[in-house]
């Protein structure tokens, strides 16, 4: 099984087709910065950007490597929206707040793909994408959202296809009864557009330490946040260590659980074979809770990851649990090696919505994307930008939410999540 928590990359696909092995320095002194951020991830990296592109002195406080977490290991899908429906928050945020959330995930896929034309990101963005229906509910919910879809300006890129245009255009597998095909969604590789954005943020004058954890925070009006080290003294600071960031702030902590999540790449495809399983070279998910998700590489190998796992506890064998999952699909990859198997840590919400927000006037957080943050941590970064810039009209949307602490204190909450997911999936299944 790769290696999780440790101070290295894993041992996955992206790791083996990394563009740049630039080290960062380890922050042994104390400096000044206007803001400091905590998490080398995409909510880090993308919101260092944002503030340097504004004029802002950044300093970014990652604990392990540039994109170690979840932004380096996911499936590098980007899908359209906030991930999740909306609607139940209207009597906390009203129709104005739900339709200006919904509005920025329509904008979310635009502003990574803004970035990497900006800066000339080589991370193999490539367009196209398709949710998978593998029942009728699922084909009814996908024609629900295909009919709201196209009262709006996104209705262009969405097209419903039936079970025969499915295998036809998108994935040539018995698995699945239709999709609903969305070319302003794609895929990426995650660990080199990160790393390619971390070397836009030093081109633009952040400074940037990795080794280098946070274990401490005094707060006030200058924030002073610690190393074992060293030290930024800081006039305001950004939380984005997601999944990871364990009980450096207990308040914010205690609202998300770390679920892992897991990917296993086949070795390089002969042409006649990803051909025929993915055509077009879409991203796909089916619509399970506990979803499939896979896509081919630039290399052309299959990247197939699913099997979230809310224990808390990584799976001795990620290939033992995801191969059959895929053999069931692709039942023809029957013979094709497993070359990589590594997995991550989510950061899952109780409802489900990003908790983008301000804990203190000067220290604001970015984290809980439950699995949809490929697009969402960049509208993030954006969000929180602008807020430290003045202008904190979009992220009081979701500053307006409030988000339960989980019960069970640190040991209890995973286990207890692991039994209501448990309760979910049954439901679901039936
Ligand atoms: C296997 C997997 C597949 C996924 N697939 C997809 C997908 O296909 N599409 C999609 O949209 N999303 C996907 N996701 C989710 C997506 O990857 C995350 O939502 C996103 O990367 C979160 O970025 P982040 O920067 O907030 O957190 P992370 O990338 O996890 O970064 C947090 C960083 O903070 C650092 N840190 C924590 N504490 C400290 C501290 N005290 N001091 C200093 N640094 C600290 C950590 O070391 C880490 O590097 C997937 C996730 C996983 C794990």
């Amino acid at each position: 099984m790769s290696a999780i928590h440790t101070d290295s990359y894993p041992d996955s696909y992206y790791f083996s087709t990394i563009n740049d092995t630039q080290e960062y320095p380890q922050l042994s002194e104390s400096i000044e910065a206007d803001v400091c951020i905590v998490g080398g991830g995409f909510s880090g990296i993308a919101s260092a950007v944002e503030l340097a592109e504004r004029g802002l002195n950044v300093v970014v406080l990652e604990a392990k490597k540039i994109a170690w977490g979840a932004s380096g290991r996911n499936g590098g899908q980007m899908i359209r929206g906030i991930g999740h429906d909306l609607s139940v928050f209207k009597k906390q945020i009203g129709q104005e707040g739900i339709d200006a959330i919904s509005q920025m995930g329509f904008e979310a896929n635009q502003v990574v793909i803004d970035r990497v034309k900006k800066y000339n990101i080589e991370c193999d963005l490539t367009m196209g994408y398709c949710d998978l229906a593998t029942r009728t509910k699922d084909m009814r919910a996908l024609e629900q959202d295909y009919e709201l879809l196209a009262q709006g300006s996104y209705g262009e890129k969405v097209k419903l296809l039936d079970q025969n245009q499915l295998h036809q255009q998108v994935v040539g597998s018995n698995s699945f009864i239709g999709g609903l095909e969305d070319s302003g969604s794609g895929h990426l590789h995650p660990l080199n557009l990160c790393l390619g954005e971390a070397t836009v943020a030093q081109q633009l004058g952040v400074q940037i330490f990795e080794r280098s954890k946070v274990i401490k925070i005094d707060k006030g009006e200058t924030v002073v946040v610690h190393t074992e080290d060293g030290q930024v003294k800081a006039k305001q600071l950004i939380l984005a260590g997601n999944a990871y960031l364990e009980n450096l702030v207990p308040k914010i902590s205690g609202k998300i659980l770390p679920a892992g999540s897991y990917i296993i790449a086949t070795e390089q495809l002969p042409e006649d074979v990803y051909q025929a399983i993915l055509p077009n070279n879409h991203a796909v998910c089916d619509m399970k809770i506990d979803l499939d998700y896979f896509r081919l590489s630039a290399d052309k190998r299959l990247l197939f990851g699913g099997m979230c796992n809310y224990s808390g506890r990584n799976p001795k064998d990620i290939k033992a649990a995801l191969h059959p999952k895929m053999l069931s699909v692709f039942p023809k990859l029957a013979g094709i090696n497993i070359d990589y198997q590594w997995g991550g840590m989510i950061g899952i919400g109780a409802n489900r919505l990003p908790q983008i927000g301000r804990l203190t006037p000067n220290i604001y957080y970015a984290q809980a994307y439950s699995g949809h943050g490929v697009n969402v941590t960049h509208m993030a970064a954006k969000l929180l930008a602008e807020a430290i810039s003045g202008d904190s009209k979009g992220i009081n949307h979701f500053n307006a939410v409030k988000h339960i602490t989980f019960p069970g204190g640190k040991y209890m909450r995973s286990p207890l999540l692991a039994l209501g997911m448990m309760y979910h999936k049954m439901l679901d299944a039936f």
